[in-house]
């Protein structure tokens, strides 16, 4: 056994879903331990419950059974405000596809999780400037999502889940939507900026190579990761 801290621990979860009338049973008494600092690809082929498992850990989602916790604090005994505190302060979560503000600016966008972290003044412009230089987007500080290209904005999404500094990031396929270079430039940044500031990883891919470049892979297959 390691002595390092276990950050995230899901423990026997059940999720499934109903659709129909019939019963889907997506996730079948999964375990899983992270330890901080760590990196952890989960691979899978399109429909295993990767996405479905990564809502659970983020708390936006509730196990049918089983318990996840975050740095000790199982998710399903907090109540909704406590949760979206917990969240915005310990997870930073990266989509697929994107989902950055259309009506912010590259800048703003990275501003945001600050700004709702209670922080304000020069030190958040500062501090936003400072992750998209990181990711190489310091030129495009005032573009708008759709004047960006889509591993430009991927980039910025990046930089938006590390700025409050959590210390796990859950990323969902971020370079599922991107071409092969613009994927591999996305991850770069991504593991660059994990590794740098020493955050905890849970990587869903399906891209062996990137999954490689975590500490550890786990399959999420028939509902459990081996
Ligand atoms: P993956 O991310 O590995 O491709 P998902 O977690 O998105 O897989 O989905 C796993 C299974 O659960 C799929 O069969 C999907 O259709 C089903 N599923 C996911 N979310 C829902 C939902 N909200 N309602 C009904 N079925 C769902
Ligand atoms: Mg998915």
């Amino acid at each position: 056994m390691s002595t390092q801290q276990v950050i995230l621990a899901a423990r026997h979860v059940h999720k499934g879903f109903v659709m129909g009338g019939q019963k889907i049973e997506v996730l079948k008494g999964l375990d899983l331990q992270l330890l901080a600092g760590e990196t952890l690809a989960i691979l899978g082929p399109s429909g295993s419950g990767k996405s479905t498992l990564l809502g659970l850990l983020a708390g936006l989602e509730t196990p049918d059974s089983g318990e996840i916790a975050l740095r000790g604090e199982v998710l399903s005994e907090l109540d909704q405000a406590a949760l979206t505190r917990y969240r915005a302060r310990y997870l930073g979560i990266v989509f697929q596809q994107f989902h950055l503000m259309r009506h912010l600016s590259a800048l703003e966008n990275v501003m945001l999780p600050l700004e709702i972290a209670g922080q304000s003044g020069r030190t958040v412009r500062q501090r936003a400037v400072e992750l998209l230089e990181q990711v190489r987007l310091g030129h495009r500080l005032d573009h708008y999502p759709h004047q960006l290209s889509g591993g430009e904005c991927q980039r910025v999404a990046i930089a938006r889940a590390l700025s409050p500094e959590p210390e796990l990031i859950l990323a969902d396929e971020p370079s599922g939507n991107l071409d092969q270079e613009t994927g591999e430039q996305v991850m770069g940044a991504l593991f660059e900026m994990v590794r740098a500031q020493g955050r905890s990883l849970i990587l869903v891919t399906h891209n062996p190579e990137q999954a490689m470049r975590c500490d550890r892979q786990l399959h999420l297959q028939h509902g459990q990761l081996v």
